[in-house]
C-alpha cells in the first residue's frame, strides 16, 4: 500500500477521524512512537496490520518522559522522512500533536504505575515511567484503539503499560513485538544515531554479553556470578554499565541464584560515551 497517511496534530480532529473509522466498523490499531522511525518501529506496524482494519501511528517526543539532564532537545526529529516511511506501510493516520496539544498550560495529571516501574530504567531515570504512562494513557484515550503494540526492546515499558491497562481497565489489547536488530546484533534505536563510528563498532558487545549470560543462566550458573562477569566484560569493552540484572520475565521481580529456564529476562542499560543503550533477552 502506498497511499500517504492523513497527518493530524489537533486532538479534536483526531477524535473526529477516529469516529469516522469506527462508524465504518473498522477495527483500529495504535503504534505509539517518538518518531525518527527505523525498521524496529516499522515492524510494529507490520505486526499490527493483519490484526486490524486501520493503523494509527502517533509521533510525539514526549517531554514528560525525559529527565532534566537528558536528550529532549537533541532527540532526532524527522517528520517528513517518518511520514515517507509510513506511506509504504498500511498506516491510515499519523497523529503528531504539538506539546501544547497534549499538555496545555493547566495540565495537572500524572499516571504513576507501582512496583513494575521501579528499578531498572525506572531507577536510573526517575520519573521516566510516570511520563510514559501518562502519555500512553492519554494516547489510548484519544485513539481508543482495539489493539496497541509496543516493542520488547523497551521490555520494562511494555510491562508498565500492561499493568496500567489492567489496573485502569482500559479496554485495549496490548501486543508485545520482538526486538529488531542490525546484522551485528545491535538493537535498532533512534539513539543509535548519536554513536560515533568507534562507539558503533563497540556497541554489539551489549547484545553479545546478554546472549552469553543467558546461555550461562540456562546451564544453571548462579545469577550473581553471571551478572558480575557480564559487567566486567562490558566495562572492559568501554561501556559504563547502568544496570545488568536478572528479573522475573512476567513481574520484573529480582531473581537470584540459579533461575528456572523460561521464567527470567536479562535486562541491561549501559552507556557508550554519552549514548545510553538498552537491551534485553529471554532466559
Ligand atoms: P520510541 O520511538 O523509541 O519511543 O519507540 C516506539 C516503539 O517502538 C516502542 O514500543 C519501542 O519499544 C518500539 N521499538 C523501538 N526500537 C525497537 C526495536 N529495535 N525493535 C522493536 N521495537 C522497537
Amino acid at each position: 500500500m502506498t497511499e500517504s497517511p492523513t497527518i493530524l496534530s489537533d486532538p479534536a480532529a483526531l477524535r473526529e477521524a477516529i469516529g469516522q473509522m469506527r462508524g465504518r466498523g473498522q477495527k483500529i490499531g495504535l503504534v505509539p512512537t517518538m518518531g525518527a522511525l527505523h525498521e524496529g518501529h516499522l515492524s510494529l506496524v507490520d505486526h499490527l496490520a493483519p490484526m486490524v482494519d486501520a493503523v494509527v501511528c502517533s509521533i510525539f517526543v514526549n517531554p514528560k518522559q525525559f529527565g532534566a539532564n537528558e536528550d529532549l532537545d537533541s532527540y532526532p526529529r524527522q517528520m517528513e522522512d517518518d511520514v515517507a516511511l509510513l506511506s509504504d506501510k498500511k498506516v491510515q493516520l499519523v497523529f503528531a500533536p504539538r506539546v501544547e496539544d497534549m499538555y496545555p498550560d493547566d495540565f495537572q495529571t500524572t499516571v504513576s504505575v507501582g512496583a513494575v516501574s521501579t528499578g531498572l530504567c525506572g531507577g536510573s531515570r526517575p520519573g521516566h515511567f510516570d511520563g510514559v504512562a501518562t502519555v500512553v494513557a492519554k494516547l489510548l484515550l484519544l485513539v481508543l484503539p482495539d489493539v496497541a503494540v509496543f516493542g520488547e526492546k523497551d521490555y520494562q515499558q511494555l510491562l508498565v503499560i500492561r499493568q496500567m491497562v489492567r489496573d485502569l481497565a482500559i479496554p485495549v489489547q496490548i501486543e508485545g513485538a520482538p526486538i529488531i536488530r542490525a546484522d551485528d546484533g545491535l538493537a535498532l534505536s533512534s539513539r543509535n544515531a548519536y554513536l560515533t563510528s568507534g562507539e558503533r563498532a563497540a556497541a554489539p558487545l551489549l547484545q553479545q554479553t546478554l546472549v552469553n549470560s543467558a546461555g550461562r543462566l540456562k546451564r544453571g550458573d548462579d545469577s550473581a556470578v553471571v551478572v558480575r562477569d557480564a559487567i566486567a566484560a562490558l566495562s572492559a569493552g568501554g561501556f559504563d554499565v547502568d544496570y545488568f540484572e536478572v528479573r522475573d520475565a512476567g513481574t520484573l521481580a529480582p531473581l537470584s541464584g540459579p533461575v528456572p529456564p523460561g521464567t527470567a529476562r536479562l535486562l541491561a542499560a549501559a552507556r557508550l560515551g554519552s549514548t545510553r543503550l538498552i537491551d534485553n533477552v529471554a532466559v
